[in-house]
């Protein structure tokens, strides 16, 4: 079994998702293959060969992997598929993995699995259905395996006491009718979201700007992340890149603290395998407290101030 393993990366540094993808890969055999295209992505290279049992990193460098097109990845990846003849083809389940995992699934004629949680053997997984209720076991009879790894199910590998070989890969990208143009990042000192170690997150019992001014108090205090859930995200409170869930960002921090969250099992379905979950809400029944390790029955904004006030 070989098994290749597509680098998510800003150039410089790759994203902590590529150890978590490497954790399934490691799972799978020992003949694993990292691939890191990108602009000028030597930072990225450098730390993917640090990383030890990495067999070798493919490198696609050049202006047209400029932040990572998913047209162009999946050049990259198809064009590493031909010289290697992988067995698997693990992608991150983060932005660009998902845009170019069903791409080259399509163009090599197989299904895609997405967001593998577990692997049980070469062609069976573990993956989530139902936004995230049920676990399922599937099997699959593609060849090669293309599928992407969720992050939160499988621990990072160390990122050290491996010297990878570095190989360039020679890959002419398709002319398409599109380039990338620019992107605007919002600057942040807070923690980003996904690898936060402690996140806080408010939802609707919060009720409006007021209750969300004193979780982001609360959150600078504490060093942490702010989340939300989408009822929030869709009255403004909040921006779209704070939600939790379903349709939002999929967290595993250590210190989960739900404000005024019901515990929908699209929310659940985002933060249920953090380390510590903590809620507050005034509504005995509410669901959130059945995936809590501690909750309080209260209301929401005065525990947040009062927390802020003690800290
Ligand atoms: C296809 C699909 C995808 C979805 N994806 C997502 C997703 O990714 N993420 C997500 O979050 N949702 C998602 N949703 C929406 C989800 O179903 C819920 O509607 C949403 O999570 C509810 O948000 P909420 O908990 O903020 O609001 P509500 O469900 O309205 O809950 C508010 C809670 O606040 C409590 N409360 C009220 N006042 C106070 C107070 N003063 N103090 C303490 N507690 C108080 C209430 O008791 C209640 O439990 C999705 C829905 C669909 C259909």
């Amino acid at each position: 079994m070989t098994i290749l393993v597509i680098a998510e990366h800003n150039d410089a540094q790759l994203k902590s998702s590529t150890l978590n993808a490497l954790k399934a890969a490691f799972e799978l055999g020992s003949d694993v293959d990292v691939l890191v295209a990108g602009q000028s992505c030597e930072g990225a290279v450098k730390q993917a060969a640090a990383v030890a049992g990495v067999r070798k990193v493919l490198v696609a460098q050049g202006e047209a992997f400029n932040h990572c097109l998913p047209e162009a990845l999946t050049d990259a990846v198809l064009a590493a598929q031909q010289a290697g003849g992988y067995s698997h083809i693990l992608f991150t389940a983060g932005t660009s993995g998902k845009a170019a995992m069903p791409r080259t699934a399509a163009k090599l004629g197989v299904s895609a699995l997405t967001e593998i949680a577990g692997v049980i053997s070469a062609d069976t997984f573990k993956r989530y259905i139902y936004a995230g209720g049920v676990l399922a076991t599937v099997k699959t009879t593609a060849t090669p395996v293309v599928a992407s790894v969720r992050a939160t199910s499988f621990e990072a590998v160390s990122a050290e006491g491996g010297n990878a070989a570095v190989e360039t890969l020679v890959v002419t990208p398709s002319s398409r009718g599109f380039k990338f143009v620019s992107v605007e990042e919002v600057a942040s000192d807070r923690p980003d979201l996904l690898t936060a170690k402690r996140v806080v997150a408010g939802g609707r019992g919060l009720f409006d700007e007021e209750g969300f001014a004193a979780l982001d108090k609360l959150a600078e205090k504490m060093g942490a992340a702010l989340g939300s859930t989408r009822a929030v995200v869709d009255m403004n409170l909040v921006p779209s890149e704070t939600q939790v869930g379903q349709t939002g960002k999929i967290v595993a921090p250590e210190l989960y603290m739900a404000f005024g969250i019901s515990g929908a099992i699209q929310h659940v379905a985002g933060m249920k395998d953090s380390k510590v979950i903590v809620s507050v809400n005034k509504d005995a029944e509410a669901p959130i407290f059945e995936v809590s390790d501690y909750y309080l029955e209260a209301d929401a904004v005065d525990v947040i101030k009062e927390l802020t006030e003690k800290l």
